[in-house]
């Protein structure tokens, strides 16, 4: 499992959000990890978890160690105590209903005082440092500089995906792998109407350029955008893969031609060579269009 950062690393990190994200994405870290304790206890009992029970419901059902608060002393900070007498930054505090018992524990005391078996803690505290996995991936990615992927602001994202966006933080790679799988064919429809009209201003753009008088054909064709090979697979990925599925159907020389173009240019895109975006497009549609796929 990949470390997660240092907590230095994280608190100067932390430094460059404002108060709203900061609240926001500590909101949402505590949150991913009371869910997911109450996720793990529940499926060690057998518990289905439906979209309608409520967190009360679940837990009179569950009728065990809930999870209650996770409260966090600042960096550098150690003013909580373990049930042990360690000084904690981090503190749990969990309660029993039914004993009516509350303790507050370091995450390394949380077997030994409420005698949750240590392979369900060990799922858990694993979820929990999966979550600080994504904490850390949100803060790089603002220090990096991100923008929302094109099309999302036309889907129906949940509230707290939203209100992510809103107050200016950005997605983890989870949370836009999930959006990219529930919205999977809604963004390829959108992709695919953006893709082809760029391909019409590039083909007009290009009318336009051969019927201009011979000086000024030196001007740029369009604002020049770096294309790269991530970029070029993140867009044309799926269509790429249809065409590899279907092309024993080109059954032309041409055809075949053009497909062994575009392979070579992607692979030369990796390579670093120079990569001529409209010449793709305009080839990788051609074959789309022969093999009925578009
Ligand atoms: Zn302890």
């Amino acid at each position: 499992m990949p470390k997660p950062l240092t907590e230095n690393e994280v608190n100067r990190l932390t430094k460059l959000l404002d108060d709203r994200k900061r609240t926001f994405l500590e909101d949402y870290v505590k949150q991913s990890k009371k869910s997911r304790w109450l996720e793990q206890l529940a499926r060690k009992k057998g518990i289905v978890l439906q979209d309608n029970m409520s967190t009360t419901d679940i837990w009179s059902k569950i009728n065990d160690w809930e999870l209650k608060e996770i409260l966090d002393g600042g960096y550098g900070e150690r003013p909580y105590r373990c049930e042990c007498g360690m000084p904690l930054r981090f503190c749990y505090v969990v309660h029993h209903r039914q004993e009516n018992k509350t303790y507050r524990l370091g995450e390394t005391c949380l077997t030994n005082y409420t005698m949750l078996s240590p392979d369900l803690i060990k799922d858990i505290t694993n979820g929990f440092h999966t979550i600080d996995l994504e904490r850390d991936n949100i803060l790089l990615k603002f220090e990096r500089g991100w923008a929302m992927p094109e099309h999302y602001d036309i889907l129906p994202l949940p509230e707290f995906i939203t209100q992510q966006i809103e107050v200016g933080l950005p997605l983890s790679t989870k949370q836009l792998d999930k959006i990219e799988q529930q919205f999977k064919q809604e963004l390829q429809r959108r992709r695919r109407e953006q893709e082809m009209a760029r391909l019409a201003r590039i083909r007009e753009q290009r009318f336009k350029v051969a019927s201009m008088p011979r000086h000024a054909s030196g001007s740029p064709i369009e604002s020049p955008e770096k294309i790269t090979y991530e970029i070029v697979l993140s867009r044309h990925l799926d269509q790429l893969k249809q065409i590899r599925e279907n092309e024993v159907k080109l059954n032309s020389p041409q055809m075949q031609t053009k497909w062994h173009n575009i392979q070579q240019m992607i692979k030369d895109l990796k390579g670093g060579l120079a990569f001529d975006y409209s010449k793709f497009l305009i080839q990788m549609f051609e074959l789309l269009y022969h093999l009925g796929l578009y």
